[in-house]
């Protein structure tokens, strides 16, 4: 038997999300069911409702940040039990044989690929649908386990701008010696200073004005800059090891390259409408490197949370009704956000 419960969707790419209801599936041997506190409004929802990533399975419940409490596990379940603070990132299962599955690397799966938490179609048949809800039901298998320490507000954008951050972070050794430049301070942005801040790396912004300077330097950034001054890109020519870009629409990336050190690479974490052009002499005359990153898979994510508990990082969040989606996704496209809008699900 399914149970019906509250959510938000878009059913179009153009109107507003609404209220609504949907289905969650019994709960299986291997299935971890949780109440839904709190979920994070990523840009990617954003780029997912209006369409810019590819058609989507209308009607679409946004939403992978998800923190909640466990309230129901099946009977071969070993990792949770009721009552345990529990989150969702970004997908929901995988094909689980493949060597990426097996090394942990869920969101490369080769084999079915990853199964997203919304938008997508699960093991079953069935649509996915996100954390602008009031309950899911998932296999523990990719159910991350919350600190204590961290309120489940606070830690539902972890679920994915945390661990799309940490992830290349880690991966390109961003640590004490290292220059490392985030450009664009938003949702990702902004856990990317905290994250390489606490990782003992030399942080700098580059955002488009110098509007949340005092935010940035407050959250960890040693050095913030404006890329709308030219004089930006002259004085920061072949500084950075690391450059994370987190902007949600193209830029010129032949001046981003040039920014970076001989042998220096630019991680793309941002994923716009459109393919961008890459000028090639910046990478050539600086055996340069250019890659992109998706989120992490489930050990990595876990070992973010605790991570995270450890150095007390956490997002600034401006918790919203259900009923004021609309309006911050306005704001989100305005880069108006102060850093992360976090839905309080109880007002679904
Ligand atoms: P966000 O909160 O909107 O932040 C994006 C920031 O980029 C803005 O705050 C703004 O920072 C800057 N920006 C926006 N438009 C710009 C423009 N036209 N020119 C220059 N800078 C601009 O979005 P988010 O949630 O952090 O997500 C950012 C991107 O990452 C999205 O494309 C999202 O889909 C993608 N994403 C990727 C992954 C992954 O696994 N790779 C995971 C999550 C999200 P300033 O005001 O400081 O300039
Ligand atoms: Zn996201
Ligand atoms: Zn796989």
């Amino acid at each position: 038997m399914t149970t019906t419960i509250s959510a938000y969707a878009a059913t179009s790419t153009t109107g507003p999300l609404s209220k609504t209801t949907i289905e969650r599936r019994e709960v299986g041997p291997h299935d971890v069911a949780f109440d839904i506190k709190f979920a994070g409004i990523c840009h990617s929802d954003i780029h997912t409702v209006k369409g810019e990533w590819g058609k989507p399975n209308f009607p679409v419940v946004p939403g992978h940040e998800i923190a909640g409490v466990v309230t129901a596990v099946g009977s071969e379940v070993t990792k949770y039990k009721v009552g345990d603070h529990v989150g969702v990132g970004c997908f929901v299962d995988s094909c689980r044989e493949c060597d990426n599955c097996h090394a942990g690397l869920q969101q490369y799966c080769t084999g079915t690929g990853m199964v997203g938490t919304y938008n997508a179609i699960d093991r079953d048949g069935t649509p996915t649908q996100g954390g602008y809800s009031t309950a899911i039901v998932v296999d523990e298998n990719y159910v991350l386990r919350i600190p204590d320490s961290i309120p489940l507000d606070k830690a539902a954008p972890l679920l994915c701008a945390g661990i799309t951050l940490f992830s290349p972070l880690r991966h390109w050794n961003a640590g004490p010696g290292k220059k490392v430049a985030v450009i664009g301070l938003g949702g990702l942005g902004h856990m990317g200073v905290k994250l390489a801040h606490a990782m003992g790396a030399h942080v700098t912004v580059l955002s488009q004005s110098l509007k949340k300077m005092e935010d940035g330097l407050r959250l960890g950034a040693d050095e913030y800059y404006a890329t709308a001054d030219s004089d930006t890109f002259k004085k920061l020519a072949g500084k950075f090891d690391l450059i994370i870009n987190t902007v949600s629409a193209n830029l010129d990336m032949g001046l981003y390259l040039n920014l970076l050190a001989v042998d220096g690479t630019l991680v793309e974490l941002g994923i716009p409408e459109h393919p961008m052009p890459i000028p090639v002499f910046p990478l050539a005359s600086g055996r340069r490197s250019l890659s992109g990153s998706m989120i992490g898979g489930i050990p990595e994510t876990q070992e973010m949370l605790d991570f995270c508990a450890e150095h007390d990082v956490t997002p600034e969040i401006e918790v919203i009704e259900a009923s004021y989606i609309n309006e911050a996704y306005e704001r989100v496209l305005a880069s108006d956000v102060r850093y992360r809008f976090v839905i309080d699900t109880s007002t679904i």
